[in-house]
């Protein structure tokens, strides 16, 4: 697979998409795959459908990996360069964007894994450096703001800190020990995300996950050194809500609606994404939503940010598939 779009520098947000295999109850319908992939680069809807016009039935993104490749394929292509720059003091986000059921939490899961396994590798060859990981992880519901590792569920505050940017008041920031400390975290997270998958399949298709990595990387240095070339970075992973209930505002460029039933946040990552991929210097509607505050410092700027949009492969999934592929068009 060569590196997209060769034009020198490098790309500040890397867009990729994904199609889901068939799953067994689709099989048992004899539903086929609407999708094909015809270039690393290129998919197109195979069946159009009467009412859409035939033009928009191929896309072009930095990445396109069909039903047969491996989430370790995908990382190591469209994910791992943007993952591991925060080892160089550079922060970055990766997404999941998708209709629910169309693989963003199957996706970010494996991703995670992979790149939480590059940076302990990394560490643990680099000995001339000390790193200090740290982790935290939240969940955005209707603007409210949880902790997944707290012990309680209220919701909580954002403020704004001078030297920092927005900061969530009183998340809890777990100083890591090791690999295995991270994965039981990560574990108590999917555990959480599966139970309310099950439970209330409406509360988890309509909350975004954030999961935070911070790493401080510093020279070693002998007992009384001044501590100088400290780098610091934050990657986030965000498996975003569904986006069944935005695509339509995203595409029809409705407004921004208080309490209504789309979801704010997802609207203006959508906006905040879409500028920054077209006027990195312009104006950026961080504060629009809570996601983007959190974010901003993983989005503007020198971060980097790779997004993996996700889609289902089934015709009555088609209207909703080609609402995303449009999402992923307007990101670059
Ligand atoms: P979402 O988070 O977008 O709602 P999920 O990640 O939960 O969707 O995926 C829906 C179902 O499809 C899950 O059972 C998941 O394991 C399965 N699935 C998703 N993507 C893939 C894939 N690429 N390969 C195999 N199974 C997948
Ligand atoms: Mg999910």
């Amino acid at each position: 697979r060569e590196t997209p779009r060769s034009n020198g520098h490098e790309e500040r947000i890397l867009v990729s998409v994904r199609l889901r295999p068939l799953n067994q109850k689709e099989k048992a319908r004899n539903d086929v795959s609407e999708w094909e992939c015809i270039s690393p680069n290129a998919i197109r809807c195979k069946n159009t459908l009467p009412e859409s016009s035939s033009s928009f039935d191929a896309y072009t993104f930095d990445n396109v990996f069909g039903d047969d490749c491996s989430t370790q394929q995908i990382y190591e292509a469209a994910v791992k360069q943007v993952a591991l720059s925060v080892l160089s003091g550079i922060n970055s986000s990766v997404f999941a964007y998708g209709q629910t059921s169309s693989g963003k939490t199957y996706t970010m899961t494996g991703i995670t894994e992979h790149a939480v396994r590059d940076i302990y590798d990394y560490i643990e060859t680099n000995q001339d450096k000390e790193f200090v990981l740290k982790f935290s992880a939240m969940e955005i519901y209707n603007e409210n703001v949880r902790d997944l590792l707290g012990a309680d569920n209220t919701p909580l505050r954002l403020l704004d800190d001078p030297r920092k940017g927005t900061i969530v008041e009183k998340l809890k920031e777990e100083v890591l020990t090791g690999r295995s400390h991270l994965q039981r975290l990560l574990s108590i997270c999917a555990a959480q995300r599966t139970t309310q998958e099950t439970t209330m399949n409406e509360t988890s298709s309509r909350s975004h996950q954030i999961l935070r990595l911070t790493i401080e990387g510093s020279p070693r240095h002998g007992v009384g050194t001044r501590r100088s070339g400290i780098l610091v970075a934050s990657v986030y992973f965000v498996d975003l809500a569904g986006s069944e209930r935005a695509s339509q505002a995203l595409t029809k460029g409705t407004r921004l609606r208080e309490g209504g039933h789309i979801n704010r946040s997802l609207l203006a990552l959508g906006t905040v994404i879409r500028k920054l991929s077209k006027e990195r210097n312009g104006h950026i509607p961080y504060r629009d939503s809570k996601l983007t505050r959190i974010l901003q410092n993983s989005l503007g700027g020198n971060a980097r940010t790779a997004i993996i949009c996700t889609i289902s492969p089934t015709r009555n999934h088609v209207e909703q598939s080609k609402n995303t592929l449009f999402f992923a068009g307007c990101a670059k």
